[in-house]
């Protein structure tokens, strides 16, 4: 026998069991979008390297060590998968100049790549569904996001969530904040590790973020940026507060919070599940006023988030959420000739009138028939023989209450199924 090919390590098949919570999600998710006017746009998966070295920044996990970067040696192009999603939609607003009809409210949805070590809730090729909103400077569109996110919660089933929320403050403040962070670590130098040596000088709010627990009691004693942040950023972050209260959405404020990205200014949020274990994080995001210019656009304000679907699948399984997807209304079992010709023509009668059929297929006795027809899920099986077929009528078969079966014409059945 030939060797078995298998899929790459870290990225997962979805089976169609799974995806029927995939769809039950996906299927949400659209809804949701549409109640808020978010609309779609659809990148490439591969884009330029260039493009996540200058958004997510030189110094960061994603771009030092997790992204799958390759040449194309077809033409020496420095290509990368896409590890995440807002910079190819910064480059594709900016390339087809979107922010010229004014402020976007944006989404898209699909996988992402990083070369992680695979353990649950943490892949190789993962999928998020990302909003952003660009064009829009204000506070109440930061709201506007996390308080998008808490429906969609409740509209998922999902229960539990914490929001932590945070500010960066503005490159001035995070300036003055940096000088402070590097003089404070260079004083603790003998106590850091090597990533945090080495991140000093080169981007030392990146050090906060570190999970070496060795390194928890001198992060501890940092600086902290609240203390630095311009009197415009702290207004921004108050009003955001402001409304949250307003809408009954509950958060903390985390001074710590640091994003594992360098573009975010102002506004960065995250919303942690204490269910998954380590992979505690959701959703998260925030606002990133000079990203759009970093990458060669016209200087624009915006704010945004992903969210990882795996987890929240996961997540959605451990909060019991009701999964509601489409069964069949109606399987059709046949047998002779004229009954095949018939079993057809009902079986196409009937997806005309918008009910969902399955025909069987492969022959066999009615009762191996009527088996697969239960474990279809259908809610009624269509019997045809012969006898049917010459009577243009079906045997009408309940597969899920316990009522006789009934010698009916079509026109019955999809009166039947559309009530
Ligand atoms: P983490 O701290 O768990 O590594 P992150 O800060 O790297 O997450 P983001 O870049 O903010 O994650 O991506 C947004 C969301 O995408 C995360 O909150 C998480 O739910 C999901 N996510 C990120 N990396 C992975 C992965 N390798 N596998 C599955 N989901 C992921
Ligand atoms: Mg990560």
């Amino acid at each position: 026998m030939a060797k078995v090919v298998k899929a790459i390590r870290g990225m997962n098949d979805i089976l169609p069991d799974e995806a029927h919570t995939w769809h039950f999600f996906e299927h949400t998710v659209q809804k949701w979008l549409n109640m808020y006017g978010y609309r779609n746009i659809r990148t490439p998966i591969v884009e330029q390297t260039d493009l996540f070295v200058r958004s997510i920044g030189e110094v960061t996990d994603i771009v030092e060590k997790e992204m799958y970067s390759f040449v194309d040696h077809l033409n020496n192009d420095s290509l990368a998968l896409r590890p995440e999603g807002t910079a190819s939609c910064v480059r594709a607003v900016i390339e087809h100049n979107l922010l010229y009809g004014g402020p976007q409210r944006l989404y898209y949805s699909g996988p992402m790549f990083r070369h992680e070590r695979p353990q649950k809730g943490r892949y190789r090729q993962f999928h998020q569904v990302g909003v952003e909103a660009l064009g829009f400077s204000g506070p109440d569109i930061d709201a506007e996001l996390i308080i998008m996110c808490a429906r969609l919660w409740k509209m998922l089933g999902i229960t539990g969530l914490r929001l932590e929320i945070g500010t960066l403050g503005s490159a001035e403040s995070r300036a003055v904040h940096r000088a402070r962070l590097i003089k404070y670590f260079e004083q603790h130098v003998k106590q850091i590790d090597e990533d945090a040596n080495r991140r000093l000088h080169t981007n030392p709010l990146r050090i906060l973020d570190s999970k070496n627990p060795e390194m928890q009691s001198i992060i501890a004693g940092a600086p902290k940026l609240i203390d630095d942040l311009d009197e415009s950023s702290r207004i921004h972050f108050e009003t955001l507060q402001h409304i949250l209260r307003e809408q009954c959405v509950d958060f903390e404020v985390n001074p710590r919070l640091v994003r594992g990205l360098d573009y975010y200014n102002r506004t960065v949020f995250e919303w942690i599940t204490d269910k998954l274990g380590a992979q505690g994080a959701v959703c998260a995001g925030g606002r990133y006023d000079g990203l759009i210019e970093q990458v060669g656009g016209k200087s624009a304000p915006a704010c945004g988030f992903a969210m990882g679907v795996e987890r929240l699948l996961a997540l959605m399984q451990q909060c019991g959420s009701e999964i509601t997807h489409p069964v069949p209304d109606i399987y059709i079992a046949y047998q002779g000739e004229l009954a095949m010709d018939y079993a057809w023509k009902a079986a196409e009668f009937l997806r005309n009138e918008n009910c969902y059929v399955i025909l069987h297929c492969g022959g066999g006795s009615f009762k191996s028939q009527m088996k697969k027809a239960d474990a279809s899920g259908a809610r009624y099986a269509l019997v045809i023989g012969d006898d049917e077929a010459k009577a243009q009528e079906v045997s009408l078969k309940p597969l899920r209450e316990a009522i006789d079966q009934a010698r009916v014409s079509l026109n019955v059945v999809s009166e039947l199924i559309s009530t």
